[in-house]
């Protein structure tokens, strides 16, 4: 399991700016007026590809502007129309409003997400809050949903597509969660509410990336680092060279709390600094701080859930998940923790074996876990990571191994091209042609980690796909792969390999999409399925067919050995008292977040009282918390505290999907694999649904019954709870 952000741009609700901010250039206005009319129509590049030559930061701020007044008028038609409202003149035409703001926002967040600058970053903190206005504006207008309301109380005596149908409710609903039928004074706070939750969590998001990037830990001596290859190495000298250390060495912080270069070193003083620079990220030790940021966060969240007369921000956040409760969530993952919390205890007493042997007179810590973890599988499976990854080399693993398995299952294939223009030199264009040779849409790759890139992986479209607009799927999948030195092969871990295929899984979401509207196509599912066919997605990297023809050494050519891919799966295994174990507790401190109520989240106003909560709901688990700390803590939990909503309430997500995922694994394994009769049907139930209907009934018709949990417990070795090794 991957855990990722998938960057879902909400385009949908967004609405009016008060007054033309002050720019900071002195840019000529009118210049930048007309070039902001690049975003009034489709880009002419082919699939309406974003045209970045024509876009920069000045561009995109003048765009949102005048592409909200523009939504604002469209609205207002809306509720001036003097006719009866219509699902055509209502429904269709709020779905089909604000498309010049889809389009600046799509490529907006791209850049923010994936290569920004000071500029973006400003814009970005100005613009926030005017969308978040905007959008409320639109989604509380009374006059506006009135009509919306008419219309849905009319719909038993309309007749409909189904997916006409899944609009319309859509559309209510959504604009009743969003506070529709509450009283005018009540709909002005959740404004309030929404502004401020706006600003606030991309002051985090700002705040928890500064710490990772910003506060490399820095050593004087390549002695420190021992136990680093020498490209590491050259990598430390340059970036502390870079930061203003030169003769030093840094290494850069990664998203999660367990940092990828710990088992190298062999310096257990250095070991122990990583670690703690980076599970104390952002929580006071150092420069930045977010601890009140994230409190500040979850009591606007209680506050706004309270509004709604739900008892805190989980019940009201998960209405339109598949697991719909709080309580469906929870016990699905309460029922893991006695086994694993054995799990974690084996697994620690099987490395404080292998220290003692190895002549260490300490107990193991998390920042020497990944070390002798990595030595037992390496001695037990006989697996070098280094000599794994010499089979895969990027290009053959996207090329002749994600490609590949996308067109034995789907029949499709892939045109690389060089015509477009690309927002950083790294990024990679293909066209998708679909199984009847037909263009399917546009990709992008962009997967080497860089000072101006969010951590983690994800999937986006810059343009959706909707046959109301006859738009094909344009998407981009963004990695965060270390970059080989200038002139070496690029190869990847194995871990990054699933990455690609998991990312690629998204993507196949979004090209098989085939839905009238944009805001039910491809990957617009619920949080707790989104991550579904992604992880499905993964099962095609280890499959021998696909295997035999992309994992081949890198000097050699020689097909990686059968006996070393049955490790990697063996390993595969291995571990899970920490690997599960650190995503089961940072989902239960997700939840621990979100089920606050208002004055249990208000009663959380000093740091050191964050501390206190974190410390308390991580130790109540019954898991070894000490050991396997959470794979993101409150002070850089990006995933929940980033964004407005966020992954909030919903890490529980990867798990749920995890479930989905195992379960649809035994479907494939049990029904022949890697077969075109199998991607078709996958295709036409699962994939290419959209945000069309319910969830269950999506899985029904794909695997002919409801989800099972029993082959993830399996695939976890979690069945009872003394767990099997
Ligand atoms: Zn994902």
């Amino acid at each position: 399991m991957k855990a990722h952000i998938l960057a879902t741009v909400a385009c949908l609700a967004l609405a009016p700016f008060a007054a033309a901010p002050a720019m900071a250039q002195s840019t000529d206005r009118a210049a930048l007026e007309w070039d902001a009319l690049y975003f009034a129509n489709d880009s002419t590049l082919p699939f309406h590809a974003p045209d970045f030559t024509k876009i920069t930061p000045e561009v995109m701020e003048v765009a949102f502007e005048k592409a909200m007044a523009i939504h604002d008028g469209e609205i207002a038609a809306i509720k001036n129309n003097p006719e009866a409202p219509s699902f055509e003149n209502t429904i269709v035409a709020y779905e089909t409003s604000g498309r010049m703001l889809n389009r600046v926002a799509a490529v907006f967040f791209a850049l923010t997400g994936a290569n920004t600058n000071d500029a973006l970053d400003d814009i970005q903190t100005r613009i926030s809050p005017k969308l978040t206005a905007h959008g409320d504006a639109i989604t509380l207008d009374p006059v506006l949903f009135a009509r919306v309301k008419a219309v849905y109380d009319n719909r038993a005596a309309m007749s409909m597509t189904l997916e006409d149908a899944a609009l319309l409710e859509d559309t209510y609903e959504g604009m009743v969660h969003a506070g529709a039928l509450l009283t005018a004074a009540q709909r002005e706070q959740v404004k309030q509410l929404n502004t401020a939750l706006s600003k606030t969590t991309t002051e985090f998001a700002q705040a928890a990336r500064s710490a990772m990037s910003d506060q490399p830990l820095i050593v004087d001596t390549r002695e420190e680092l021992a136990g680093l290859s020498d490209a590491d190495i050259k990598a430390a000298a340059d970036l502390a060279a870079s930061k203003g250390h030169p003769g030093k060495f840094a290494i850069a912080l990664q998203n999660t709390t367990q940092q990828p270069l710990l088992p190298s070193l062999t310096n257990r003083a250095t070991r122990e600094k990583l670690f703690q620079l980076s599970f104390h990220r952002a929580d006071g030790q150092r420069a930045v701080d977010t601890r009140m940021l994230a409190a500040k966060i979850a009591t606007l969240r209680a506050e706004k859930a309270a509004l709604f007369g739900a008892p805190d921000w989980a019940t009201y956040a998960m209405w339109d998940r598949m697991a719909e409760k709080p309580k469906t969530a929870l016990d699905f993952m309460q029922q893991m923790v006695p086994a694993l919390a054995a799990t974690q205890r084996r697994e620690s007493a099987m490395l404080n074996e292998a220290i003692k042997a190895d002549g260490g007179d300490y107990e193991v810590k998390p920042w020497d876990w990944y070390r002798y973890a990595n030595r037992i599988k390496a001695e037990r499976y006989d697996l070098d990571q280094d000599k794994v990854m010499e089979y895969f080399q990027i290009d053959r693993v996207l090329e002749d191994g994600v490609f590949y398995a996308a067109n034995k299952l789907y029949g499709l294939s892939f045109k690389k091209r060089t015509d477009l223009p690309v927002y950083h030199p790294d990024v990679s264009t293909y066209t998708v042609y679909d199984r009847d040779g037909s263009e399917l849409g546009l990709f992008y790759f962009d997967p080497y980690q860089r000072p101006s890139k969010r951590g983690g992986a994800w999937m986006s479209n810059f343009v959706e796909q909707s046959h109301l607009w006859n738009t094909k799927p344009v998407i981009y999948n963004v990695l965060n792969i270390s970059k080989a030195a200038e002139g070496e092969v690029q190869l990847v871990s194995f871990d990054n390999v699933e990455t690609m295929f998991h990312e690629f899984g998204h993507a196949l979401h979004g090209f098989f999409a085939d839905q009238r509207y944009e805001s039910l196509s491809g990957t617009a599912v619920a949080r707790d399925f989104v991550e579904y066919p992604s992880q499905v997605n993964e099962i095609w990297a280890t499959w021998p067919e696909v295997l035999a023809n992309y994992a081949k050494h890198y000097k050699t050519g020689e097909q990686i050995p059968a006996e070393m891919i049955e490790k990697i799966e063996a390993a595969g295994k291995f571990n899970q008292g920490y690997d599960f174990g650190e995503t089961v507790t940072a989902a239960l401190l997700d939840m621990k977040w979100a089920a606050l109520s208002k004055d249990e989240a208000a009663a959380i106003d000093t740091p050191e009282k964050v501390d206190a909560f974190e410390r308390k709901a991580l130790g109540e688990l019954g898991l070894e918390i000490d050991l396997v700390p959470p794979r993101y803590r409150t002070t850089y939990f990006n995933h929940i505290f980033s964004g407005p909503a966020g992954y909030s309430a919903g890490y529980y997500s990867y798990l749920w999907t995890q479930m989905l995922d195992q379960d649809s694994r035994k479907w494939f394994r049990d029904n022949g694999g890697l077969t075109r009769a199998n991607g078709d049907h996958y295709r036409a139930t699962v994939l290419s649904r959209g945000g069309t209907m319910d969830y269950f009934e999506m899985f029904r018709n794909f695997a002919g019954r409801n989800p099972d949990v029993t082959p993830m417990l399996e695939a976890r070795g979690l069945t009872g709870g003394e767990a099997a090794e």
